[in-house]
């Protein structure tokens, strides 16, 4: 059975700790597009990890973690990533951890220019993570890029660089005035850090076609939220790649094979990292007392997230675009120390009311209308049941699943792997 677990609003949802807990029954988990953007935090009993790239079951000893072909793969990262978990306790070995060989590479020389590119920008940037997605992204759909596989076969690797590296010092030192690459550099780069991966390298979407048609479980794990997808998320303040469960059999590199059960996860407020409209976002006092409730610090990069009301609109277009089965309600408890719960139920765009999530200069210009619910006032971190939770915790988690038309089977009240409730 194929199984996806997504975002539902702009990332940071809790998709880390939800595939950690679901993973149990899983036998493969599948990261299929990002890269080390990507900051899922995992709080179990072996410790708190922060993981970038790889899949959020590489903390379970007995699955196998696969990244996918819709990836981007910084190899120095990733090397500091395993030998960090290693360090942590964790075994890491070809027999749990699988790459793609089409995963696409994230070179020096894509940090360096999504890098000055933000510096340009001054004021006006986008936000970047500054870890080179955008530009990698680019160059593997320019058809400039290196990929995994590649590392296997070091003739071809160095013709590839020459051509790359010649092409890409033309927009570093020709635009940028910045110091340029070279080939026997980034050979280098690619034997310290590409070697050790060597075993890891392989045809995934082969391994998993025969892990699926043997009936095995297999969940695909994805990075950021609906509304960050390149498609159909707030762009230009997207990510560079598809976020959504139909782009997860592709970037998982089984496009033959149909996700049966997508989760969406979805936080029982919103947050936002980096630039872009946020209808639903809250300012001053109010703002700072709910990003130091809910922690709202980005696990990749330490930024303070924005912070606003659960958002309707965006969350049920979110549910939409990921065909979400079901939703995971994440971190319902950090809202126990409000009297009033605002939730933003319609946009006012112009002199019109809609409920449908708009685009483009519409979406910039809309305000939040809000709705007040009455709050709960006490710990729900300790509740394992439907009838553990006060009156007031129920009507919220009903008020927003029928506003947003989707199932809420499981709700958590902590970042802790049994801090959850199962609703059904
Ligand atoms: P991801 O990117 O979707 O995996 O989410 P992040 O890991 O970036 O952000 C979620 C944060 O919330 C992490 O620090 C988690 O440890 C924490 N967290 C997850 N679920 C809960 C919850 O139910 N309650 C609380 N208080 N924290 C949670
Ligand atoms: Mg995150």
């Amino acid at each position: 059975m194929l199984t996806s677990i997504v975002g539902i609003n702009w990332g940071d949802e809790g998709k880390g700790r939800m595939v950690d807990l679901l993973s149990e029954k899983q036998d493969v988990v599948v990261r299929y597009q990002g890269g080390n953007n990507a900051g899922h935090t995992v709080i179990n009993d072996k410790g708190k990890f922060v993981l970038n790239l790889l899949p959020s079951a590489i903390l379970r000893e007995d699955k196998v973690n696969v990244m996918g072909n819709g990836m981007v793969v910084d190899i120095e990262h990733l090397c500091k990533e395993i030998a960090k978990l290693r360090e942590g306790g964790i075994v890491i070995t070809p027999q749990n951890l699988k790459i793609s060989d089409k995963a696409v590479v994230c070179c020096p020389y894509n940090v360096a220019q999504d890098c000055l590119e933000e510096d340009r920008l001054g004021d006006k940037k986008f936000g970047s993570t500054r870890r080179g997605i955008s530009p990698i992204y680019a160059d593997k759909y320019m058809k400039k890029a290196i990929r995994m596989g590649d590392i296997l076969h070091p003739e071809y690797l160095r013709s590839r660089l020459e051509t790359i590296v010649e092409w890409k010092n033309l927009t570093i030192e020709g635009s940028y005035h910045a110091q340029g690459y070279t080939v026997e550099g980034l050979l280098e780069w690619f034997d310290k850090y590409g070697t050790p991966l060597k075993d890891y390298i392989c045809d995934t979407g082969y391994y998993l076609d025969k892990a699926l048609k043997a009936g095995k479980n297999v969940m695909l794990e994805a990075q950021l939220g609906a509304l960050r997808d390149i498609d159909f998320g707030i762009y230009p303040y997207t990510t560079s790649s598809s976020t959504i469960t139909a782009y997860g059999p592709v970037g998982a590199g089984i496009p033959n094979h149909k996700v049966e059960n997508a989760i969406g996860v979805m936080k029982a407020y919103s947050t936002c990292v980096g630039e872009g409209p946020f209808t639903a976002e809250m300012f001053g006092e109010e703002a700072e007392q709910l990003r130091k409730a809910g922690g709202e610090y980005g696990a990749a990069t330490g930024r303070p997230r924005r912070v606003g009301a659960f958002d309707v609109v965006a969350s049920r277009y979110g549910i939409r675009m990921q065909g979400a089965d079901e939703i995971a309600l994440t971190k319902l408890d950090v809202l126990s120390y409000l009297d009033a719960i605002p939730v933003c139920t319609a946009y006012e765009v112009g002199d019109k009311i809609t409920t449908e999530f708009p685009f483009g200069e519409d979406l910039n210009i809309a305000k939040p209308e809000f709705t007040v619910l009455k709050g709960w006032k006490c710990d729900i971190s300790k509740c394992r049941k439907p009838e553990d939770l006060p009156k007031e915790a129920v009507d919220y988690i009903r008020f927003i699943e029928k506003a947003t038309e989707c199932k809420i089977k499981y709700v958590s009240v902590g970042a802790e792997r049994e801090d959850y409730i199962v609703m059904y």
